[in-house]
């Protein structure tokens, strides 16, 4: 963890980071990005599912450092041109797209713009506007099913705009990319996940823990 329990004053994980970032790094070592942020948790996790799981994963974490999420974003908008995108905007389906593609949009110099539900169905709500024949890439945070990364390509080519590439820090999907356009991930992530009859953390009596609490479900 970067930060004392005490939730002020900077560890050395924090002095490591900001000095690595100061003299640039010639890549960008997510995994441990994500480890020093506590945004890759290991332990034995209770999902939305119902399924448990021995890490879990809350990128916010990672985002909450303008620092590091400006240098995630110019990684990723690396390589999203590498993929030979080139953009004139940046759609994220919100919440979780909304700060990375900020932070892309910032290191590639065109706006950014977000979807979000309204009544369950995926829109531009806030007066954003694509434009037809306007280039844009869909970047999200994490990738698991590909839903809302689906649901915001739909909102793009609706308003006549085209898809580029599609972005993410985390490639959780289990097989490969079926958006149809060219995809790029900072780091591909395996978690695996367990019924609690099958769990080999519930049999070796690890606490189980419900993410986005300090309270233990049993153990
Ligand atoms: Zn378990």
């Amino acid at each position: 963890m970067w930060l004392r329990d005490s939730g002020c004053g900077w560890s050395a994980g924090v002095v490591n980071i900001l000095l690595r970032i100061m003299v640039g790094m010639a890549t960008l070592d997510v995994y441990r990005l994500l480890q020093e942020t506590g945004a890759l948790l290991e332990g034995h996790f209770l999902l939305s599912s119902g399924l448990h799981s021995p890490q879990y994963v809350q990128c916010a974490r990672l985002l909450q450092f303008p620092t590091v999420a400006g240098q995630v974003g110019a990684a990723l908008g690396e390589r999203l041109e590498a993929l030979g995108a080139r953009p004139q905007v940046i759609v994220a389906p919100a919440i979780g797209g909304i700060l990375i593609a900020h932070e892309v949009a910032r290191a590639l110099g065109v706006r950014c713009v977000f979807t979000e539900r309204e009544q369950g169905v995926m829109t531009l709500r806030r007066g954003f506007t694509l434009d037809a024949g306007e280039r844009a890439c869909v970047v999200e945070d994490v990738v698991t099913t590909g839903g809302s990364t689906r649901e915001t390509m739909d909102v793009v080519t609706r308003c006549g705009a085209q898809v580029l590439a599609v972005g993410a820090i985390i490639d959780r999907r289990g097989g490969p990319s079926d958006f149809g356009r060219p995809f790029a991930a900072l780091i591909k992530l395996t978690i695996p996940t367990y019924a609690p009859p099958d769990c080999p953390l519930c049999r070796a009596d690890v606490p189980l823990v419900k993410p986005g609490s300090r309270t233990f479900i049993s153990g």
